[in-house]
Formats: structure tokens, sequence, C-alpha cells
């Protein structure tokens, strides 16, 4: 018989690694889920977990030594309530996480030791699976999972948004991103990652090139012998060409790795699909890895679907989420890490619109 815990745990482990967040709750949720594995290879089918103190947790963190770690440091670094909204979040925006732990029936949960209240007990933390209800899935989605969404968010809240992430498997990707994207992935650092790179820094240069080149021949046109109208004009073509490759290919790519998200360019989206995004996460060996998705959410303000684009001219941002129906009224902010996003506009229209 399978262990249902070791399952469980054992996903929850690969998720993290396959979408890895650099950030201190999520290096937590890594450990505890380690550590939780470790035990299993002690005992076959029952699960006696690992329990750790804060201390313990914030020193596998940040790599130290455990007893140099203050206690009132741990307690403040690592917040139990914290972590359970970080694993649920974790989960809930991750299509494909989300997908795995249904399938499953079960999800991984945040446990820890009812602080006896002296101040000698040490809260201790691990975790455990609790099960999935997929009676009220459907129209309620996960318990515990829609508590984090919001309970004491108003309905009419119309300055606020949530934005979801389509599902690797629900990508459709075109030719040109197949090419180079493995199920929507791509490594930065193995051949085809270098071959991409490479083809990128190639447009580059020949965009310089062209536009060098054009300009000389448009300028010196006269003094050049045998030059015919159709040459000239041919040459003065090429300006707008770079200009289209520099803007919309070689750019987008080339701040990807500093905005972490963009829009597809050109050859990447599928000629069928309107809208598509890449983002990038660096992997548990801090290497990049792209994966092509979608970022969407719904307009509070009209219902249609908000997508991401670009903030010039309008915004200071380079990248917020407009409304496909007013995508100069209805803008709102994106945020990868939380999913949320801020009205944007005129502060006075929302009063209007209430
Ligand atoms: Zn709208």
């Amino acid at each position: 018989m399978e262990n249902k815990y070791l399952i469980v745990f054992n996903e929850l482990r690969n998720q993290l690694l396959n979408y890895p967040r650099n950030t201190l709750w999520n290096r937590y949720l890594e450990i505890i889920v380690e550590e939780q594995l470790k035990q299993f290879r002690y005992s076959d089918d029952r699960f006696e977990p690992e329990k750790l103190s804060r201390q313990q947790i914030y020193a596998k963190a940040k790599n130290a030594d455990e007893r140099r770690v203050d206690s009132q440091l741990a307690k403040n670094a690592v917040k139990i309530s914290k972590l359970e909204l970080t694993l649920a979040a974790f989960i809930e925006n991750q299509p494909d996480c989300k997908r795995v732990f249904i399938n499953l029936g079960y999800k991984p949960i945040i446990v820890s030791s009812a602080s006896g209240g002296g101040s000698k007990n040490k809260t201790l933390i691990w975790m455990d699976i609790e099960a999935i209800d997929s009676a009220d899935e459907g129209n309620e989605q996960l318990d515990g999972f829609t508590v984090l969404e919001s309970d004491d968010e108003d309905p009419e809240d119309l300055s606020s948004i949530t934005y979801e992430r389509k599902a690797t498997s629900d990508v459709k990707p075109s030719s040109f991103t197949k090419l180079f994207f493995k199920q929507g992935e791509l490594k930065m650092m193995s051949f085809k990652g270098i071959v991409l790179m490479l083809l990128l820094l190639l447009s580059f240069f020949l965009d310089v090139l062209i536009a060098i080149y054009a300009v000389f021949v448009v300028m010196l046109m006269n003094e050049i012998p045998n030059l015919k109208l159709w040459q000239a004009f041919l040459y003065a073509i090429l300006i707008p060409i770079a200009y289209l490759n520099w803007r919309y290919f070689f750019m987008p790519l080339y701040m990807l790795p500093y905005h972490r998200v963009v829009k597809a360019p050109m050859f990447f989206a599928n000629i069928n699909v309107v809208n598509a995004d890449i983002e990038m996460y660096w992997d548990k060996d801090k290497l990049n890895v792209a994966r092509v998705t979608e970022f969407t959410a719904t307009c509070p303000i009209c219902s249609g679907v908000i997508e991401l684009a670009n903030g010039k001219p309008d915004q200071k941002q380079p990248l917020v989420g407009r409304c496909r129906e007013a995508p100069h009224a209805h803008m709102y902010s994106f945020d990868r890490m939380t999913m949320k996003g801020y009205f944007l506009g005129v502060p006075d229209y929302l009063k209007y619109e209430l």
C-alpha cells in the first residue's frame, strides 16, 4: 500500500521546486516538507511528523547555527499564520499544483503545537495532510483556500482585482515557441536556451547593422552611381523592420530577467491566441527558467477580461492589467507574487461607479 502522506509531501516538494519563488516563506515551506520526507525513510506506512521549532526552521533557511538563533527573532520571523497562508496561496495560484492535489484528494497543511501559553513552551511546526472535499469544490472551490481570497473583502470593491495564472497544460504554444520551449518551459542554460540567446544577440547586431547601412545608403543616394530608386526604397524599408525587431522581439526578451513577467513577443504567441505572457523563475540552482503562461482577471467595473499590457504611455509601470473593453479607463497594477492588482485610473472614477 502506498503511503498517501509520502505521495502528498513528495508532490508538494516537486511543486515547490517547479514553481520556485525566492522568498523566505517559500524557503520555510521547503524546509518543513523536506523534514517530513526524511522521516519516511525510517517508517514505511505510518506517519510520524518531524516537528520543528521556529529556531530550527529559521536557522536552516538562513544557513545559520541553530543554537545562535535568538528565540525572539525566530518567533518574529517564522509566523505560523503566514506559513499557512503562503502554502494555501501557493497551491491556489498554480493551477497545475491545485489540480494535482485535487486528483490526489488530499492537500498538505501546516500544523503547529498549541502554544500552552507558557513562554518556556516551544511551539513546534510540522505538516499534515487534509482530505479535499470534492463535493463542495465545484461551486465553492476548496475549503480553506477561499479564506485567503477574501472573506473580509467587499464584493462591491472596484479598487482591487485578483489575477489567475493559466495552467501550463492549457497554454497553446505557437510553432516558434515549440521550437524552443519544451511543454511551455525553457531553461535558459540548456542548449536551446543558449541558441535562443544567440539568436537574440544576432538579431540585435543585425538591427544595428541594418540601421547604419540603410541610413548611409539614404544619405549618400546621389553619390552612389547606378543606384535605382527601388534599391534605395528597399534599404529605407529595412529601417522599420529593424525597429520592429528591436521593439517587439529583442527588448521584451531582454527585459524578461529584470521584469520577471513580459508580454510574449510576436512569434511566441499562437496566432489563434490573443494573449500570452512569459514568466521567469529562478530554479533551485539559481538558473533562469522561462515559462509561457497567461495572467488574467475579471474586471470588477464591467466584468470584461483584464489581461496584461504595456503600461506605456499612460502608466509608469512597464506592465499593467488592462480591461479588454476599456483598456485606458479600467487599469490595475500587477503583482506576480500576491497575484493582486489595484486600480490605477482616475481616483474619482470609482466614486461615480459606486
Ligand atoms: Zn472593464
